[in-house]
């Protein structure tokens, strides 16, 4: 008999719960290990990843394929065309190789949610299958309210997981040996996905180890300087993060090791965020059906405007930060954090175009892309979602670049055609263009501002 691990968003080999208890119960047992990987690009591409994600999951892939030999585990890349033939590769996988215990990680997600119950129906009774919370900092099923409640404000489930969290919680499990080491198999994997990864996004295992560990020497600059875009102040481990190559646990531990008091820290809380949507997620599966969390402003009058939407699209709209950011994102697969809240709230409260238009631009553009941070960030933004900024709040580009790009320097590296413009022209809407190959704005921003609150305050 041998034991399977199912690796999906949990890229790794270290500090992987499902691979430590496979091996272990392998070896107790003196038997093999394997693990398998469903290459399923079209049912990405379904969820809206684009060639950045996709391409960056085969960077992460193929490092795993060779980690995973070291470890003398026979790793299965197997492409299909969507999660409904995982069952039915998994049980001609199980029969291949006599498999009787299969460990994996939960996810969260609707259509995630269906694989593993069509999975878990379809598997022979023989083959028992090991499901773990390592996604999480505390199993999201159990973390709730003192009324047995969802939290639903972010403040409140922080000072509980931080309430809860001890020493144990940051205990990682070592890359557990399964045997001896094996040569790596071709992957034979198919991929139409192209992408450049011009700002050194680690992809891989070993690449966010490395990362992680030089952010850890300068995190205490994180909290003044995260939110200049013209430095490289974050970790930039989003990447890394949503394939799994590295988990916020090894974060967490690294963190505490450098000395850094988790509860104050300001990257830490980062961290807790998105940890934070993935537990809305797993309590509310239907977040993927398109629905807002907040039902209400489903009422909003949305602008139906293709020609402003590919504008905004295209880094075009007039508004030099928000070209900038988003020129940044179709060159780069990546956005700062400032700037991804900057351009949102101007495509969902100024241009008043459906915030569902922006998640998917995003999600098609995004190396990072993660539904429940992107999803999260969107209804954010738009004031749709749990704990969303109230509609109130609008983000004036201008104000944000004398406070965040006050040089302009950010605005400059993305927008060559601005290259000798003045930085206090970045800050006010312009009169008239700023340059002839840069368009002017067609919206009046505080006109826009003031109709986008008169239309949400009729709702509200
Ligand atoms: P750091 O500042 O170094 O933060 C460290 C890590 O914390 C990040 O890698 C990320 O995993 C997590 N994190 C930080 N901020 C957030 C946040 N607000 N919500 C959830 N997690 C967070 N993040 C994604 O990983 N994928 C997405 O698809 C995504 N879409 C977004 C869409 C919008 C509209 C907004 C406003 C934010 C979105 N974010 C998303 C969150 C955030 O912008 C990115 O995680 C961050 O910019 C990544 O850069 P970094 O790794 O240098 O972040």
């Amino acid at each position: 008999m041998s034991h399977l691990i199912w690796f999906r968003t949990d890229l790794r080999v270290a500090d992987h719960e499902a691979l430590f208890q496979a091996v272990s119960a392998a070896k107790q047992q003196k038997q093999h290990c394997h693990a398998v990987f469903f290459w399923s690009e079209d049912q990405w591409r379904s969820h809206g990843a684009g060639d950045a994600k996709i391409a960056a999951t085969l960077d992460a892939v193929t490092e795993l394929n060779h980690s995973l030999a070291k470890l003398g585990i026979d790793f299965h890349v197997l492409t299909v065309d969507t999660w409904e033939d995982c069952s039915r590769e998994l049980q001609s996988l199980c029969q291949k190789h006599a498999i009787s215990d299969i460990y994996m990680h939960t996810e969260p997600g609707w259509n995630e949610l269906e694989r593993d119950q069509q999975v878990a129906q379809q598997l022979t009774d023989n083959v028992q299958i090991h499901r773990y919370h390592d996604l999480y900092f505390l199993d999201p099923e159990h973390h709730l309210t003192q009324q047995h409640q969802v939290y639903k404000v972010f403040t409140a489930y922080k000072k509980s997981l931080l309430r809860q969290f001890s020493i144990d919680h940051l205990a990682v499990f070592p890359p557990s040996k399964a045997g001896k080491p094996l040569k790596p198999k071709p992957l034979h994997v198919k991929t139409t996905a192209e992408w450049k990864n011009t700002l050194q996004l680690p992809t891989t295992e070993a690449s966010a180890i490395e990362r992680l560990d030089e952010f850890c020497d300068c995190v205490s600059r994180y909290a003044d300087d995260r939110d200049i875009p013209s430095l490289d102040a974050t970790s930039r481990l989003s990447v890394a993060l949503s394939l799994g190559c590295i988990s916020s646990r090894q974060i967490a531990h690294a963190l505490h090791k450098k000395g850094i008091q988790l509860a104050s820290d300001t990257y830490f809380s980062e961290i807790i965020w998105r940890d934070y949507y993935k537990y809305l997620l797993f309590h509310t599966p239907d977040l993927c059906l398109g629905r807002a969390y907040n039902k209400k402003w489903d009422q909003f009058p949305w602008q139906n405007n293709p020609s402003e939407l590919e504008r905004w699209q295209q880094g075009k709209t007039g508004v030099p930060i928000v070209d900038a950011a988003m020129r940044q994102l179709n060159t780069t697969g990546w956005m700062h954090n400032r700037l991804r809240m900057v351009a949102a709230m101007y495509l969902v409260k100024i241009l008043q175009l459906d915030w569902r238009l922006g998640e998917a631009w995003f999600a098609d553009k995004l190396a990072d892309f993660d539904f429940a941070a992107n999803n999260g960030g969107w209804q954010w933004v738009a004031s749709t979602g749990v704990d969303a900024v109230p509609y109130f709040r609008i983000f004036n580009p201008y104000q944000q670049t004398k406070r965040f790009d006050p040089q302009g320097r950010f605005i400059r590296t993305y927008l060559p055609e601005l290259q000798d413009i003045e930085a206090r022209f970045f800050q006010k809407q312009p009169s008239s263009t700023l340059s002839s190959s840069y368009p002017a704005p067609k919206t009046d921003y505080a006109e826009a501002r003031r109709d986008t609150l008169e239309k949400f305050k009729r709702i509200g």
